[in-house]
């Protein structure tokens, strides 16, 4: 089978193109380098370019004439998505609308799309079910909701056209054989940062918030490893090739960490007992999001190999290390070590 993968260059992309090459699909990747790295792309052709032009997309679509599309290209990191809500609407809705125009153009129709648990907002129920209305708190969590309703409508209208629409929990970890992580500067993940922070490269771990509503006052999350959700990219495809119907499912294990249970196993993972620190809230946190993961095990038949919070963070730590190391070689620094990066509690999200 021959998949499209925009966006293959960055963190859960590259982990995705990893598993399909090893499993035997021939991979275009389609990146602008924005924030993914070329060397992270380990299968399949590299195209270095922007899904806003348009004329591009649509020449690489008939030439390479994909049986799915995989679409991981977006912006991701909520405060900017407040600060800069035009950039965002751009690139996560515009360069959707640009894509999937040149797939019905060429007669592509069966699509994987990364959404986020960010589109629930404060769900009202957790464990949170793919029923739950869509309310995102930040522009961010409005883009993907905005495609989601696209990809709904738009397959209302056309007879042939499919989806799965994957709405990630907190990814983490990395590929257990070192190969690719997690590679962008100054990321605002809880358990990159605690990685770094046990590295040296952060002095202090802030704790955004200690008087959540939660069993130790501290935001409670599902972690899922990114070969797990990689997985999971993988059965969507074969299960639009084999004629599934279009389908929203939710990606996490159905269990919740709170920060302070992540910041324990940190430093018992790194055996590092690196320096935290309580902070103020970090604006736009629901206390609580954890999936109700059934479904998409009922429909893909997932069954995730690395639900187990000791083993991600092992991966990430294990990652950070070697990543640090080659950034000595050939890799690209994105900070110094020992330099402090900024503690503006930002915000990314899957
Ligand atoms: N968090 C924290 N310190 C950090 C980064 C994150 O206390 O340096 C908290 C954050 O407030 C949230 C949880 O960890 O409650 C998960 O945040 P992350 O940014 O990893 O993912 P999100 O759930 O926002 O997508």
């Amino acid at each position: 089978m021959k998949i499209l993968v925009t966006g293959g260059a960055g963190y859960i992309g590259s982990h995705t193109v990893k598993l399909l090459g090893e499993r035997g699909y021939e991979i275009l990747v389609y990146d602008n380098l924005s924030t993914g790295n070329e060397w992270a792309v380990l299968y399949g052709k590299l195209v270095k370019a922007d899904l806003s032009d348009k004329e591009t997309v649509r020449k690489v679509i008939r030439e390479f004439r994909p049986d799915a599309v995989i679409h991981f290209a977006a912006y991701i990191v909520v405060p900017e998505s407040v600060r800069e809500p035009l950039k965002y609407y751009r690139n996560n809705v515009v360069n959707t609308l640009n894509l999937l125009e040149a797939m019905m153009e060429e007669g592509v129709n069966n699509f994987v799309f990364s959404s986020s648990a960010a589109v629930y907002g404060i769900p009202e129920k957790v464990p949170v079910d793919e029923e739950a209305p869509l309310n995102p708190i930040n522009p961010y969590g409005e883009t993907k909701a905005t495609v989601e309703r696209i990809l709904r409508d738009f397959d209302r209208a056309m007879d042939n056209f499919r989806y799965v629409s994957l709405r990630y929990f907190n990814v983490a970890g990395a590929d257990p054989d070192k190969k690719i992580g997690f590679a962008y500067p100054d990321p605002t993940h809880l358990i990159i940062r605690a990685v770094k922070t046990a590295i040296g490269e952060y002095k202090t771990l802030y704790i955004y918030g200690t008087d959540y509503p939660t069993r130790d006052g501290t935001c409670i999350r599902d972690y899922i490893h990114v070969v797990d959700l990689a997985e999971a990219h993988l059965l969507a495809v074969n299960y639009l090739a084999e004629g599934g119907k279009s389908i929203v499912l939710n990606c996490g294990y159905g269990r919740g960490y709170s920060v302070l249970e992540v910041i324990d196993t940190a430093k018992r993972v790194t055996g590092v007992d690196f320096d935290v620190k309580e902070a103020p809230r970090r604006e736009g946190d629901p206390p609580e999001l954890v999936a109700k993961a059934e479904k998409i095990k009922r429909v893909l038949g997932w069954k995730p190999v690395y639900d187990d919070l000791e083993f991600i963070i092992k991966t990430a730590w294990e990652w950070e290390k070697e990543y640090i190391k080659r950034m000595g070689e050939d890799f690209t620094s994105p900070l110094p070590l020992g330099e402090e990066s900024s503690q503006k509690g930002n915000k990314g999200q899957q």
